[in-house]
């Protein structure tokens, strides 16, 4: 039996995380997708880039349901040990996979210690 393919479950954002999204894409023009880290205690981090892979927006720290981040977040500001999952949600259409090849190692691949 052929199973579908699915898209790994880190990859796919969930609703609340959309209308952070949403929100920040509104307050960032020039950005053309948004960067998701999602922290072992259940805070966001997230930020809009450009084309260019250049942060288009500030970062933005939330956390589900509460008014603010939790205690270790506060701390730490969401420290790279601790992230879990970190993707880049392209706007619609999304540029070519080149692009967006470049854009991943520019954004995601900075901070990664190999
Ligand atoms: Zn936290």
């Amino acid at each position: 039996m052929k199973q579908p393919q699915k898209p790994t479950a880190k990859q796919i954002t969930e609703k609340s995380e959309e209308a952070m999204i949403e929100g920040i894409l509104e307050g960032s023009p020039d950005g053309i997708g948004v960067v998701v880290v999602r922290l072992d205690c259940g805070c966001r981090k997230m930020a809009a880039v450009d084309k260019n892979g250049d942060p288009a927006s500030k970062v933005i720290m939330y956390r589900d349901n509460a008014l603010t981040i939790c205690d270790q977040c506060q701390k730490d500001n969401g420290a790279f040990a601790r992230v879990v999952a970190e993707f880049i949600h392209w706007v619609k259409p999304a540029p070519d996979e080149a692009t967006q090849r470049t854009i991943n190692a520019k954004v995601l691949g900075t901070h990664t210690t190999h």
